[in-house]
C-alpha cells in the first residue's frame, strides 16, 4: 500500500520547495486511499530532529501550521499527547534513538557492521596520507576484520568506538528514479565503511532515515534533488536490514526569475508569508504542482480533486522550474473567481485581520469595517488577485478613513445600520447600477474640490437610505458633469490621479463611492490621525 513521508528539518519555516515535496507526497498517498484502507496507506509526518542544535519545537509548530493551511494533513504524524495506535511512531527521530540502536545493535549480530576504535588523530592521519597519495579520502577499513581478542582487548579497556557499516565487496546501488531514470553507483567507491552510530551513541542521519522508511514501511519517497547521493548509503542499510527499497523520485531544484537557486532575495518563499500576502490554499497548492509538473495538456487549474485525480509521479520534469510571482497571482485569481462572495468576503476580512486593521472576532462595533470588506470586495473583485489586494484597495480607495483599531469603531447608528446589513446592499447596488451605465464625472482644474463636493454632498444625507443615498449621489454627479461640460476618460482619468494618486485603477466611480462611503459619517467614526 502507499505509504508516503513528509519528513522536514525544524530549523525554520516551511518554504515553497519544502511545501512542493510535502505536496507531491500528500496527492500520492490521497491517491492511493482511493484504493486502499486508510490505515494501511497514508502521508506521514516525520520530524527529522536529529540536528539537535539547529531543531525547535517553534519551528516544527510553524512547519506544521503551515501544512494544515494548505491543507495538506496527515494521517501519521507527531501529536503531543494523544497514543499512537499506528504502531509505527513515533514520529520524531529525537524520540526514536532506541529504535536505531536496537537496529544497529541487530546489524552487529548478523556481521553487517562492525565496532571501529579509530581515534579522531588516527582518522586524520589517514586521510592526510591518502591526500598525499592522491586518493580520494575514505576510511580504510582497517577494523573491518578485526580479530575477536584485540575487540575484546579494546572494549574492556573501555575504548570509545563508533559502528561502521560493512559496505559489501563490489556492492552496487542502482535506483530506478520516477524523475532521473535509472541512477547508479559503485558503492565501494563512492562511500568508504561509513559510520552509523558514533561513539557517543548517537546515530547519524543516513541511518536514522533509512531504518525510519524501512520500518513505517515507506512506499515512495519524494524528496529534494539535494537528497540523491544520500540514496547510496540509505540503500544500502536498507538493504542490509532485509527492507524492500522505496521508490524514489528525485525532484529539480525551484529557481528564482534569474535563474538562481531561489531564496529570500527573490521575495516571498515561506508559506506563512504567502499566507500573509493574501493567497489562498488551494491556488499555492494548484501553483505548487504546477512547479516541476504537468498533467501532459495546457491545463493550469487545478482544484484539490482535481490534482488528486490527475497527478502522476512519471509526469515530474527533469528541468528545474522557475517560481513566478506573476503566475501565482494568476493562478490565485482564477481560484478567487470560483469563490462566491460570502466566502471571499470572509477571506478578505481574514485579511484585515493580519493587516491589523480588524481585531479578531470583531462584533458590533467592529462591523462596520467588515461591511467595508464586503464593499470593497464586491466592487473590486474582478480586479483582485488576492485577498490583499482588497485591503490595498480599501486603503487607498478610503484614504486615510480607515480607522486604526475597531475600538474606534463604535456607536448604535451605525451598528444598526450594519445589522440590516445597509453596506452591503448599498456596494452591490453601486456595482449594479454603474455596471449599468455611464456616470460621468466633472473635469475640473481641481478635481479634488470637485470631489469633496461630492462627498460632502453624499455625507449631508446621513439619515437616508441607501437607495437614496445613491440615487442622490448620482445625481450630484450628473449635475457636476452638466456644469463643467466633459465626461469620458478626459474627466475621470485627473480625477483618480487626484484621489489615488494613481495613473489606473478601477473604474473612478466605484473608487468614489467607496470614498463616499467611508466618510458618511455613520460607517467611519474616527480618521486615522
Ligand atoms: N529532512 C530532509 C529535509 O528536510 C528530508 C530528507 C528526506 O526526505 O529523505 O530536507
Amino acid at each position: 500500500p502507499p505509504r508516503l513521508r513528509f519528513a522536514p528539518s525544524p530549523t525554520g519555516s516551511l518554504h515553497v520547495g519544502g511545501a512542493r515535496t510535502a505536496l507531491y507526497n500528500w496527492l500520492l498517498a490521497k491517491k492511493g486511499q482511493m484504493e486502499f484502507p486508510k490505515t494501511e496507506s497514508g502521508f506521514i509526518i516525520r520530524v527529522e530532529d536529529t540536528d539537535l542544535a539547529r531543531s525547535t519545537r517553534e519551528s516544527e509548530q510553524e512547519v506544521l501550521g503551515d501544512l494544515k493551511w494548505l491543507g495538506l494533513i496527515w494521517d501519521e504524524g507527531p501529536s503531543s499527547g494523544i497514543p499512537d495506535i499506528s504502531g509505527y511512531g513515533p514520529y520524531r527521530q529525537s524520540e526514536r534513538n532506541n529504535i536505531y540502536k536496537q537496529a544497529a545493535e541487530k546489524l552487529l549480530q548478523e556481521g553487517k557492521v562492525y565496532r571501529c576504535f579509530c581515534t579522531t588523530e588516527e582518522l586524520e592521519e589517514m586521510k592526510a596520507q591518502q591526500e598525499a597519495d592522491g586518493i580520494p579520502p575514505r576510511y580504510d577499513g582497517r577494523w573491518r576484520d578485526a580479530p575477536e581478542e584485540e575487540i575484546n582487548k579494546m572494549m574492556d579497556a573501555g575504548t570509545p568506538y563508533t559502528i561502521r557499516f560493512k559496505v559489501p565487496e563490489g556492492s552496487r546501488v542502482v535506483i530506478d528514479d520516477a524523475v532521473r531514470g535509472t541512477v547508479a553507483w559503485d558503492a565501494e567507491a563512492t562511500v568508504g565503511d561509513f559510520i552509523l552510530l558514533r561513539s557517543n551513541g548517537i546515530p547519524v542521519y543516513n541511518f536514522c532515515v533509512a531504518v525510519d522508511d524501512a520500518l513505517m514501511g515507506i512506499s515512495t519517497v519524494v524528496r529534494a534533488e539535494e537528497h540523491l547521493t544520500n540514496t547510496v548509503r540509505q540503500g544500502l542499510v536498507l538493504d542490509s536490514l532485509g527492507a524492500p527499497r522505496p521508490r524514489y523520485a528525485h525532484c529539480s531544484l525551484i529557481l528564482g526569475e534569474d535563474k538562481q537557486k531561489l531564496s529570500k532575495r527573490h521575495g516571498a518563499t515561506s508559506c506563512n508569508q504567502f499566507r500573509l500576502d493574501g493567497f489562498l490554499p488551494d491556488a499555492m497548492i494548484n501553483y505548487l504542482a504546477l512547479l516541476g509538473w504537468n498533467d501532459g495538456t495546457d491545463n493550469e487549474i487545478f482544484t484539490r480533486d482535481e490534482l488528486i485525480d490527475a497527478f502522476e509521479l512519471h509526469r515530474v520534469v527533469k528541468s528545474p522550474s522557475v517560481f513566478d510571482n506573476e503566475k501565482l497571482r494568476w493562478v490565485n485569481q482564477q481560484h478567487m473567481k470560483m469563490l462566491s462572495l460570502e466566502v471571499l468576503v470572509e477571506l478578505v476580512k481574514d485579511q484585515f485581520v493580519f493587516e491589523d486593521l480588524l481585531v479578531e472576532g470583531a462584533t458590533a462595533s467592529g462591523l462596520g469595517l467588515i461591511n467595508m470588506a464586503f464593499a470593497t470586495t464586491a466592487i473590486a473583485r474582478e480586479r483582485m488577485q488576492t485577498t490583499k489586494d482588497a485591503v490595498l484597495n480599501a486603503k487607498t480607495v478610503l484614504g486615510y478613513a480607515l480607522p486604526a483599531t475597531f475600538d474606534e469603531l463604535t456607536d448604535a447608528d451605525s451598528k444598526s445600520m450594519i445589522e440590516q446589513g445597509n453596506f452591503f446592499n448599498l456596494a452591490q447596488r453601486i456595482l449594479k447600477e454603474y455596471d449599468a451605465g455611464e456616470f460621468p464625472l466633472p473635469n475640473v482644474d481641481n478635481p479634488m474640490s470637485a470631489f469633496q463636493d461630492a462627498i460632502s454632498a453624499g455625507s449631508d444625507k446621513k439619515n437616508s437610505t441607501p437607495c437614496e443615498f445613491t440615487q442622490s449621489y448620482q445625481a450630484h454627479m450628473k449635475q457636476m458633469a452638466k456644469e463643467v461640460g466633459v465626461k469620458g476618460k478626459n474627466l475621470f482619468h485627473p480625477v483618480r490621479l487626484a484621489l489615488t494618486g494613481e495613473m489606473s485603477g478601477q473604474d473612478v466611480t466605484k473608487q468614489l463611492s467607496l470614498l463616499t462611503l467611508a466618510t458618511e459619517k455613520d460607517s467611519v467614526i474616527d480618521a486615522k490621525k
